[in-house]
């Protein structure tokens, strides 16, 4: 089945032949796809006349525009915390928040009584407001569950909603995402646990491609970080890392050690970080909207890793404590005004530098030929209104491996 997306303003992309933060911009250009993939990007009456009898989709005089991908969440979780939010407002600090029992292990044991069936029914209302908003790919983290039967739980309910919602979903193992309170005095205990039954078992049920570790002071040290990620890669999980987001503590030259996919946070990365990571291929993945729900004056040094050459990528962090956001438009504007980065690094970080940090740029990210037809329609003018004109949705239609799947307004 042929389609030709018409009666557009044009399009706008990165594409993996240019260099980062360019876009290729075509005014006035059509879409051909086939199934779920890209044919052509050319002139309507080319495309026309290449394709007769293929059924037209109206653009309505809109940009089309790779879908998001959203490369760092945590979309299982029970309960919101709106009432740390309060707390925050209030003065306390993340850290304070979490010595009191609250942050991530608050979240924990709420996930630990929910149901599986619970659990995707809320997540699955969650996450479909990634798609309302333009997100077509999404990167999913357990983590909420820090036993093994909960973070089996976690990431069959991750398997589950990639089943039954319009979005790519690729699943990552965070059972190092806190220590649960069961082991707090004996942290080392849990490490091991981690390597030596749960990871095991994760890849054995192929329920993740990736494993994550929060190492963080007074969460995970390099050390025990290294060892966690080191026995992931001998189970086939390809490593990532929270890194360098609260203290400087040389995460992202663990992620540069260990051959991690990305390093993400990297509020507090060093020079030497940096420099490992560029080595190493390590994507950077900035998660400003943390920045911002944590009230924080100081956000990752985009610029200087841009300098360094590292293709930054862009990602929402959704989650109940320090990121309550699915919107991908809201963080290329904050990234814009917080971090320095151009309207078009922006795009680029939110759709193929991101597809690259989830080891997916060959199928997503950009409107190319013979990639996945991920396609959303945007009302706007032109590509820099879109981190200018703020706080709004400007998707109209979002497009899925060749299928409409979200109109405004229905
Ligand atoms: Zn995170």
């Amino acid at each position: 089945m042929i389609k030709i997306l018409n009666n557009l303003r044009g399009t706008i992309t990165p594409r993996l032949d240019l260099p980062f933060g360019k876009l290729s911009i075509e005014p006035g250009a059509a879409l051909a796809m086939e199934n779920d993939t890209i044919l052509a990007i050319a002139p309507p009456e080319t495309l026309r006349q290449q394709y007769p009898g293929a059924e037209t989709i109206d653009g309505q005089n809109c940009w089309a525009m790779p879908g998001f991908v959203d490369p760092h969440t945590h979309p299982v979780f029970y309960k919101t915390r709106e009432e740390e939010f309060e707390m925050r407002i209030a003065g306390k600090s993340y850290e304070e928040i979490a010595a009191a029992g609250g942050g991530i292990r608050n979240s924990v044991r709420a996930l630990r009584q929910a149901s599986f069936d619970e659990l995707v029914a809320l997540a699955y209302r969650r996450m479909r407001i990634f798609t309302e908003y333009g997100t077509t790919a999404i990167e999913a983290k357990s983590g909420y569950g820090l036993s093994l039967e909960d973070e089996l739980k976690s990431l069959r309910v991750i398997k589950k909603l990639s089943a039954l919602l319009p979005l790519t979903v690729v699943p990552t193992f965070l059972g190092a995402h806190e220590v649960p309170d069961e082991y707090r005095d004996r942290r080392d205990k849990y490490v091991d646990l981690l390597v030596e039954e749960m990871i095991p078992r994760v890849a054995e049920e192929k329920l993740a491609v990736f494993c994550d570790v929060f190492c963080e002071k007074n969460v995970f040290t390099v050390a025990q970080s290294e060892r966690i990620l080191l026995a992931a890669r001998d189970h086939g999980l390809v490593p990532k890392l929270h890194a360098d987001e609260l203290h400087p503590t040389g995460g992202a030259e663990l992620a540069a050690k260990v051959r991690a996919i990305s390093a993400d946070h990297l509020l507090k990365v060093s020079d030497r970080g940096i420099a490992a990571m560029k080595d190493a291929g390590v994507a950077p993945v900035l998660l400003p909207g943390t920045a911002f729900f944590l009230a924080k004056t100081e956000y990752a040094p985009a610029r200087k890793m841009l300098a360094a050459g590292l293709p930054v990528a862009l990602a929402t962090d959704f989650n109940p404590g320090s990121s309550m956001i699915q919107n991908m438009q809201l963080i290329l504007t904050l990234a814009a005004l917080q971090m320095k980065m151009t309207p078009e690094e922006v795009i680029a970080g939110a759709t193929l530098n991101a597809a690259r940090a989830i080891a997916l740029e060959k199928e997503l990210g950009s409107l190319e030929a013979g990639k996945k037809a991920d396609v959303i329609l945007l009302d706007i003018p032109g590509y820099k209104y879109l981190p200018y004109h703020y706080g709004v949705n400007h998707v109209k239609m979002v497009i899925r491996h060749g299928q409409v799947v979200h109109r405004a307004g229905e």
